[in-house]
């Protein structure tokens, strides 16, 4: 385990990396963290190094930098680091939070105490021998007093802080998730929803997973003849497209299915201008009827390039379909639905071709 440091070492560290974090140009999301909280502990002299010349004379570090930090020096080391950081992260605060909540009753509760003693005093006047001990004793109390308001209001603004950067942990672990450019599910995603999908038990052979592969047709031919940017546009015309009908495949579905509910169907961002969905339940001629919408929806589209009126050239997707079988792997199914949509491209693109098991 590369992070074994105890609560009070980690909290010590966080409270070193916050300030360093925030002074970057970059977000405060668990990979700026990740960085940030090996440079404090000290661990990573390499990365330490590489930072040092990165900041300085004053420079900061903006998201790319960040992200290329962590790659080069500390994902490397060890991939499945991600997902752990993130929950050490999250414990961190939630920890934090808990003494902020704990430290604010105890100061209320010492407040009340406090104001109850001064009260009885007061009611009790003391010779006047010791007036002005009490005099000093009751201004002294008013300070302490007015320094634990202080004290409380601090803790609630940094219960504030603390709540805000959960919810960026939280916001930054979906984006994980994402492809940027499209809105889909990611790469990572899908790989995640696929070996969930191989490691379930298999109980109905025909009722087994299905997975549709789609890549658009003469793609680079768009890129070239109208730039780069208009092809992005047409990638997240595509993505919408199939977001939607998969989207619409998942509530007939689950309309069909009688009793519990059916999972939906994901539909991701795997590479350039390839797409995956992934059924997890239902059967080859539904996913090969939901990929047929999806060739037929995209071809009938259309998109504007900036203001002109006109036209471009339609855009075509190839797909293919293939249903998991019991001896597959992750690796076996994908590389089927590959084969069929291999098999679309020669027989000429813009098709559907269904590949069974061997
Ligand atoms: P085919 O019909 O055989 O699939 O031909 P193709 O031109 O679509 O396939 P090819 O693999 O030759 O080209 C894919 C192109 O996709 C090349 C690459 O520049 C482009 N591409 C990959 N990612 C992006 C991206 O994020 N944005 C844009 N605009 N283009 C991308
Ligand atoms: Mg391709
Ligand atoms: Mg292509």
């Amino acid at each position: 385990m590369r992070y074994s440091d105890s609560m009070a070492r980690s909290a010590e560290h966080l409270r070193a990396a916050l300030p360093l974090m925030t002074k970057q140009r970059a977000a405060l999301h668990p990979t700026s963290y990740a960085v940030w909280y090996e440079f404090v502990s000290g661990r990573n002299p390499r990365l330490n190094q590489a930072l040092q010349i990165h900041t300085a004379g004053g420079n900061t570090l903006d998201e790319q930098q960040t992200w290329a930090m962590y790659r080069e020096h500390v994902c490397e080391l060890d991939p499945a680091l991600g997902g752990r950081i993130a929950d050490g992260f999250s414990q961190v605060l939630d920890s934090m939070a808990a003494s902020a909540a704990q430290a604010g009753q105890e100061s209320a509760r010492f407040d009340t105490s406090l104001s109850a003693w001064v009260e009885q005093l007061l009611s009790n006047p003391p010779p006047q021998a010791q007036a002005d001990v009490l005099q000093e004793l009751l201004c002294g109390t008013r300070e302490i007093r007015g320094a634990l308001s202080d004290l409380q209001q601090r803790l609630d603004s940094s219960q504030g802080e603390i709540h805000s950067l959960r919810e960026e942990v939280q916001r930054a672990r979906g984006e994980a998730l994402l492809d940027a450019l499209t809105g889909l599910a990611n790469r990572r995603a899908f790989d995640q929803q696929l070996q969930q999908c191989i490691s379930a038990p298999m109980a109905d052979a025909a009722q087994a997973p299905c997975l549709v592969l789609g890549d658009i047709d003469f793609f680079k031919q768009i890129n070239d003849s109208y730039g780069h940017a208009f092809g992005d546009r047409v990638l997240r015309a595509v993505a919408q497209t199939l977001k939607n009908v998969a989207e619409q495949t998942a509530i007939t579905e689950q309309a069909g299915a009688i009793g519990a509910a059916k999972a939906a169907t994901i539909a991701a961002r795997v590479g350039g201008e390839e797409f995956a969905m992934l059924l997890p339940t239902g059967n080859l001629q539904q996913a090969q009827a939901m990929a047929e919408t999806m060739r037929s929806s995209v071809a009938a589209g259309r998109i504007r390039r900036g203001d002109s009126a006109q036209d471009i050239k339609r855009v075509t997707i190839s797909l293919g379909v293939a249903q998991m079988s019991a001896g597959d792997c992750a690796e076996t199914f994908f590389k089927r639905a590959d084969r069929a949509l291999y098999a679309s491209k020669h027989t000429g693109r813009n098709c559907v071709t269904v590949l069974a098991a061997a």
